[in-house]
C-alpha cells in the first residue's frame, strides 16, 4: 500500500497551496470556509466569480486531459489539489457538476462536436449544468425514468417532455444532461437517450424544493416540450444507459477522493467547540471524538490503497466501499457537533432557518446516505461488482 505521495507530488502540494494563499483574499475572504453541504445557496454570485478566477489560474478541470483543456493531473496530484483546496477553506464549488460528471462523460462519450461547443464554458468555469436524471417514480430504480423525447423531424430537433426531480443547482445552472425515453414502448435500461439540454428556453420550468434545512439547493424541473438540438443527444438513441452509468462512474469515483480534509475542517470546529463549552471532559464525547478521528484516518488509508492500484488512472474495487463510508461517518459527525454544542443546539436564534453551519450541517447530513446512491443500493453495488455475490432478484410488481 502506497501511504505517502512522491517528492514531484509534494512540490505539487506547494504549489497549489501557494496559489490559494495569494488568491482566496479581498473580496474572496469571505467565501472561506463557505457553500459546502447545506451551505451551498450561500454567495452564489461571488462563487461563480471565484470559479472563473480559478479557471484563469489552470485550476477548473484539473483532471481532464489537457487536449480537453484540463491540467492532466494524475489521481494523486487531483487528490492533492482537493485536500488542499479545502484545508485552505476555498469554497464549495459551483461548478462541480459539469467538471465532475458532464465533462468527463462528454470527454469519455461525446462526439467532437459536443466537445467543442460544451467543454470551454466548463473550464472557464462560465457554464453550471445540473443532473436530470431521478424522477418522481425513478430513483433508485433509475431504469424507470418516463421523460419522452420525440425527434421532430420539421424542426430537426428532439422534444423532450417529462419531470426531473431533485435536481441540484438546477436554478443557477445553464444546461442539464437529460435521460429520457427515445423509444416510447421501450421499458427499463433500453430505449433511452442521454440529452444535453439548455435551461434557458421557455419549456423549462424550475421550481425549488425547501429542505430541512429552509434552503433549496435542489428543485423540481418540467419539461414541455423543451427542445434540443439534433447533434446534442450524446452517443445513440438507445445509447441511453450505457452513457448514464458511465457517468455514474465518474461520480462514485475519482470526485469523491478529496473531500476528507473538509470533513477534517469541520471535526477541528466540533473539538475546538468541545475544548471551550467543557464537552470535551464529558468521557464518552471524548470518545466519539476519538472515534470520529480514526474514521477519517481509516477513509485517508482507503483512499490511498486505492491510489496504488494499477496506474492506468482506474480506481479499484476499494473504491466502491467509500460512499457508504463517508456518508455514515459524516452522518455520525453531524450527531456528534450536536451533542458537542448541548442545550445550544437546540437554539435557532432567528427562526424560522437562520441555522448556524453545524446546525445546518447536521440537517443536511442526513441526505449524505441518499444522494448518489443510497445505503442500500451502495451495499448492492460492494456486494455484485465488488465480492462478486448473486445479483438481486429483480422482481415484477404487477398494479391490481
Ligand atoms: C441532497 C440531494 C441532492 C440530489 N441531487 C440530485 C440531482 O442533482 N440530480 C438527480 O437526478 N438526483 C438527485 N438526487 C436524487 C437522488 O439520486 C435520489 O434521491 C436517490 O437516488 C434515491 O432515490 P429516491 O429518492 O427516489 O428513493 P427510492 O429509490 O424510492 O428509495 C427509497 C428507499 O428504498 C430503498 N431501496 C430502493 N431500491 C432498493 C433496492 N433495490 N434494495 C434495497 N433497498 C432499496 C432506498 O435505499 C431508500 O431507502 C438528490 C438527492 C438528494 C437527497
Amino acid at each position: 500500500m502506497k501511504l505517502s505521495f512522491s517528492a514531484e507530488d509534494e512540490l505539487f502540494r506547494k504549489e497549489v497551496s501557494s496559489w490559494l494563499k495569494t488568491h482566496l483574499v479581498g473580496e474572496f475572504e469571505q467565501l472561506k470556509f463557505r457553500g459546502g453541504p447545506g451551505d451551498e445557496h450561500m454567495f452564489p454570485e461571488e462563487r461563480k466569480k471565484w470559479e472563473q478566477t480559478l479557471a484563469k489560474g489552470g485550476w477548473t478541470c484539473v483532471g481532464w486531459p489537457k487536449e480537453a483543456g484540463g491540467r492532466g493531473c494524475s489521481i494523486e496530484q487531483q487528490v492533492i489539489f482537493f485536500e488542499e483546496y479545502a484545508r485552505a477553506g476555498a469554497p464549495g464549488r459551483v461548478g462541480h457538476i459539469g467538471e465532475g460528471l458532464a465533462g468527463p462523460t462528454i470527454i469519455a462519450f461525446g462526439s467532437e462536436e459536443q466537445k467543442k461547443k460544451y467543454l470551454p464554458g466548463i473550464v472557464a468555469g462560465t457554464e453550471l449544468w445540473c443532473q436530470g436524471y431521478s424522477e418522481p417514480g425513478a430513483g433508485s430504480d433509475l431504469a424507470n425514468v418516463k421523460t419522452k423525447a420525440r425527434f421532430d423531424e420539421a424542426k430537426g430537433k428532439w422534444i423532450i417532455n417529462g419531470q426531473k426531480v431533485w435536481t441540484s443547482l438546477a436554478h443557477e445552472s445553464d444546461y442539464c444532461f437529460v435521460i429520457a425515453r427515445t423509444d416510447p414502448e421501450s421499458t427499463a435500461h433500453r430505449g433511452l437517450g442521454f440529452f444535453l439540454v439548455s435551461m434557458h428556453q421557455p419549456g423549462v420550468d424550475v421550481r425549488p424544493i425547501e429542505q430541512l434545512t429552509g434552503t433549496s439547493e435542489f428543485n423540481e424541473v418540467f419539461f414541455d416540450d423543451a427542445e434540443c438540438d439534433a447533434t446534442d443527444i450524446v452517443g445513440e438513441p438507445g445509447d441511453g444507459w450505457k452513457v448514464a452509468m458511465g457517468l455514474l462512474g465518474f461520480e462514485r469515483g475519482v470526485s469523491t477522493l478529496g473531500q476528507q480534509m473538509l470533513f477534517q475542517n469541520e471535526l477541528n470546529e466540533i473539538i475546538a467547540i468541545a475544548k471551550e463549552n467543557g464537552a470535551a471532559n464529558d468521557p464518552m464525547i471524548r470518545q466519539r471524538i476519538a472515534k470520529a478521528h480514526e474514521g477519517l484516518k481509516i477513509m485517508r488509508y482507503n483512499s490511498m490503497r486505492t491510489l496504488s492500484g494499477s496506474n492506468d488512472g482506474s480506481l479499484q474495487k476499494e473504491a466502491l466501499m467509500y460512499k457508504l463510508y463517508w456518508s455514515n461517518w459524516h452522518r455520525d459527525l453531524g450527531e456528534l457537533a450536536m451533542d458537542v454544542l448541548g442545550a445550544e443546539a437546540e437554539i435557532i436564534p432567528n427562526a424560522p432557518y437562520e441555522l448556524s453551519r453545524l446546525q445546518s450541517m447536521y440537517l443536511f447530513v442526513r441526505s449524505d446516505t441518499i444522494y448518489g446512491g443510497t445505503n442500500e443500493i451502495q451495499r448492492n453495488i460492494i456486494a455484485e461488482r465488488g465480492l462478486g455475490m448473486p445479483k438481486e432478484p429483480k422482481v415484477a410488481i404487477k398494479a391490481n
